[in-house]
């Protein structure tokens, strides 16, 4: 059912470029998450608040979340257009043979 996991994108400290690790992270809303980095560089010790935002959608979901409401990439903005015309324009087929055979 779920997907092969790919590898986790890392993050890197903005101050020495040593990979962060996540620290604690909590959901803020169903597409946004916040939490806390920690550089895993003992000479820098930064630490970060960082957030994750889901900020669009670049291929629908078959189970929509109606509570969810992204706005779809151009990309995706464009293959949907074209898909309604060429869903229309089958349409208008159709219509002209139902009205031939009538
Ligand atoms: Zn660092």
């Amino acid at each position: 059912m779920s997907k092969k996991r790919f590898n986790k994108p890392r993050l890197h400290c903005p101050h020495c470029g040593e990979f962060m690790m996540v620290r604690s992270s909590q959901e803020v809303m169903p597409t946004l998450r916040k939490g806390l980095v920690d550089c895993m560089n003992n000479e820098c010790n930064f630490r970060g608040q960082f957030w994750f935002e889901i900020a669009s959608t670049v291929a629908p979901s078959d189970m929509p979340n109606p509570d969810v409401h992204l706005e779809p990439t151009p990309f995706l903005q464009k293959r949907m257009a074209k898909q309604y015309e060429q869903e229309h324009q089958i349409d208008m087929f159709q219509s002209a043979n139902d009205a031939n055979h009538s």
